[in-house]
């Protein structure tokens, strides 16, 4: 059972009896409770940033919103050591490879926050030919932060949102403490429906035949 930070305020007040499910489970709970609180408070970024919202999140790291206070000041450079990507700006197809493998390689539990229109949905640059209409077609965002660019505040509130989905998560059900391992994500070639440079003749061969196709309709119209 998923515990919500609502249930754990239910668990304290003596005035609510314990629910008979939940009476030979205080101690997961409790554990819970206690391993949770400490993850949400040392969340790690991964740092980098991708465009201009970028800007906004360096701005965030910096004394005056002090990330400290939720213990996410140490951004690291390595996705081996952190636990949370920020997808800050435009995401391009030439990128979303190296994001996919960046992500690949961050030990679990990880999680990802879209930073922004163009993370959430491709922004102004939305249906361009050289960006994807959002970072969650690939892997799994866990908070959307909007805006163009979202305020140091907004992205705060992301980590605030995020701490709380943090916080209900059990050891019982999070997938990370299952058997076996997690599959990694398909790291995709230059991201779909782009041009594969190993496929250079096919995709050449077949765009010569549809122009000889829209020549003869024409011809014939
Ligand atoms: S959402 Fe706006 S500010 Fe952020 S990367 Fe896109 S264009 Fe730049």
């Amino acid at each position: 059972m998923t515990m919500t930070p609502d249930d754990y305020s239910d668990l304290n007040n003596p005035d609510i009896p314990i629910p008979d499910e939940l009476k030979s489970n205080i101690a997961i709970t409790t554990l819970d409770r206690i391993y949770n609180w400490s993850r949400a408070r040392s969340v790690w970024p991964l740092l980098f940033g991708l465009a201009c919202c970028a800007i906004e999140m360096i701005a965030t790291a910096a004394s005056r919103y002090d990330p400290a206070r939720f213990g996410m000041e140490v951004m690291r450079p390595s996705p081996r050591q952190c636990d949370l990507m920020i997808v800050s700006g435009t995401v391009t197809k030439k990128m979303v490879p190296q994001i996919v493998r960046l992500y690949n390689q961050m030990a679990e539990p990880r999680y990802v926050l879209a930073m922004g229109a163009c993370a959430s949905g491709g922004g102004p640059f939305k249906e361009g030919y050289n960006v994807v209409d959002g970072i969650d077609k690939f892997i799994p965002v866990d908070v959307y932060v909007p805006g163009c660019p979202p305020t140091p505040q907004a992205l705060l509130h992301g980590f605030i949102t995020l701490h709380k989905k943090i916080e209900g998560q059990s050891i019982m059900s999070v997938p990370w403490y299952k058997k076996g391992q997690s599959e990694a994500i398909p790291v995709p070639v230059l991201g779909p429906d782009l041009i594969d440079p190993r496929q250079g003749e096919l995709i050449q061969a077949a765009s010569e035949g549809e122009y000889s196709a829209q020549f003869e309709t024409d011809e014939n119209a």
